[in-house]
């Protein structure tokens, strides 16, 4: 290796050159401008990628191109290692100053991810207060009635995210206060540890030293007895000392069931608000924002649509975005409301729009090349009796129409026909494979057609 190639950053954008030549601009700008070189150790480089799905994604599709990208870079040797941004899994806190700055978007000191702040956050009804609850503690940590806060929710309502602005805010200010964020799973590890290494002097002295902390999702306290007397006493050594402290939780404190009563009592101490799933304009809003950060293009009525059918967790909204990206850079095809339906097909929840006979009765007709009026009229011909009687039996199992009314959609067709009609398909299913196929193809479209 030569010697100019001995950094990660270097090593990565030499491959990066040899990637682009490879790729589609899109397909570049989704899949490779987000991975950040890390760490380079003799011919391994390790990078960041932002999530689990992205690493998946990445090791089916390039796994061969990033690997020969790295091998002309480093030589024939060289291994590529992943790891994933998640700040809630990150290595045990320690307050050594870094000695280089973080190279993957992660301050070592504070365990503050610099992705999450109150710029990128977006608000709406739904998380209004907590987010000027927060804010108002980030602008003064101590000093406010809200100590402790509690910010409660759902899963993905951006509970984290508020936690993790509120520690960046003061870090990005002039304030000396020394931040730490932890998850309580995080927190809970690192007893264990202490107290197995007889370290546990230490470990509560460094989580009583801190001016503010931020701990994720105190759920994880549940019926962990010593994590929760520990906790207990690092709350009051903090709170007495003025400290700030921030935490999240699932559900209201007091529907923490397995948690100590003396604990929930201080978490009430302070002021503990939610946050409830985004309403459709916030929603719009953060899928706006999204897209406008990832750069791509997409139609107002592609975000509508996710944003109408995709209702309760910020993250899907998120990963929809993303997952319209890696279709669309794959198969090179544009991103379209069509290909929004098809992609998302099973992420939305679907509708309980009502299925029509019409409706059935154009995708058979569509799907087997005829005009939807010969499902209708008096046409004997072998492949229109086949069609027709697809279309009788996804009728019958689709809507709640009678067999007498099928009959009717069907050219005033004697409910007999249709029961004849029905039962042709469900035994020819039986022992039939092209059936079976065209029947899930059509269902497929059927489904596509109701999102
Ligand atoms: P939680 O901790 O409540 O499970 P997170 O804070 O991890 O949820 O949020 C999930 C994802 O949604 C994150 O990527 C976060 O940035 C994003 N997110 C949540 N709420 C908002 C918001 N109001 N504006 C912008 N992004 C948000
Ligand atoms: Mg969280």
């Amino acid at each position: 290796m030569n010697q100019t190639q001995s950094d990660p950053t270097t090593v990565w954008n030499q491959c990066l050159s040899i990637i682009r030549q490879s790729v589609n601009p899109q397909t570049f700008h989704t899949w490779f401008n987000p991975i950040r070189p890390v760490r380079l150790e003799a011919n391994r480089l390790l990078v960041e990628v932002p999530s689990r799905f992205f690493h998946e994604w990445l090791d089916q599709h390039y796994r061969s191109l990033l690997l020969s990208a790295l091998r002309d870079t480093l030589g024939p040797d060289a291994t590529l290692l992943y790891q994933v941004q998640d700040v809630e899994k990150q290595p045990a806190p320690s307050f050594a100053r870094p000695s280089t700055p973080p190279s993957n978007g992660l301050d070592s000191e504070t365990q503050l991810s610099l992705r999450y702040t109150f710029d990128n956050f977006v608000e709406g009804n739904n998380n209004q207060f907590a987010r000027a609850a927060a804010f108002a503690v980030a602008q003064s940590p101590g000093q406010t009635s809200f100590n402790p806060l509690v910010i409660y929710g759902g899963v993905g309502l951006g509970k984290t995210h508020l936690l993790q602005a509120i520690g960046n805010y003061i870090r990005a200010s002039d304030s000396p206060a020394r931040v730490l964020y932890v998850s309580s799973e995080r927190f809970t590890l690192d007893f264990i540890t202490a107290i197995q290494q007889n370290r546990s002097t230490e470990f509560s002295s460094r989580y009583r030293s801190v001016d503010v902390l931020l701990l994720d999702d105190i759920q994880f306290f549940v019926n962990k007895e010593r994590t929760q007397e520990e906790f207990f006493h690092t709350f009051n050594s903090l709170h007495q000392k003025g400290k700030q402290i921030v935490l999240t939780s699932d559900r209201p404190p007091r529907d923490l069931h397995g948690m100590e009563e003396r604990l929930i009592s201080r978490f009430q101490s302070g002021l503990v608000t939610d946050i409830q799933p985004p309403d459709y304009e916030t929603r719009l809003a953060i899928l706006n924002r999204k897209a406008e950060e990832s750069g791509a293009d997409f139609d107002p009525e592609i975000l509508d649509f996710i944003a109408t059918h995709i209702t309760s967790n910020i993250r899907e909204l998120e990963g929809s975005l993303i997952r319209l990206l890696a279709y669309s850079s794959l198969t090179g095809r544009d991103i379209t409301l069509t290909l929004a339906k098809e992609v998302l097909r099973d992420i939305v929840k679907p509708k309980q729009k009502q299925i029509s006979i019409e409706l059935i009765q154009s995708i058979v007709a569509e799907h087997y090349g005829f005009a939807d009026d010969l499902l209708r009229a008096r046409s004997r011909k072998q492949e229109i009796a086949l069609a027709r009687q697809v279309a009788m039996y996804l009728a019958k199992r689709l809507t709640n129409a009678s067999l007498k009314t099928i009959g009717l959609h069907f050219g005033g067709r004697d409910h007999t026909t249709v029961l004849h009609g029905v039962q042709t398909i469900e035994k020819a299913l039986a022992n039939d494979p092209n059936l079976r196929r065209d029947l899930a193809d059509i269902q497929r479209k059927i489904d596509i057609a109701t999102l």
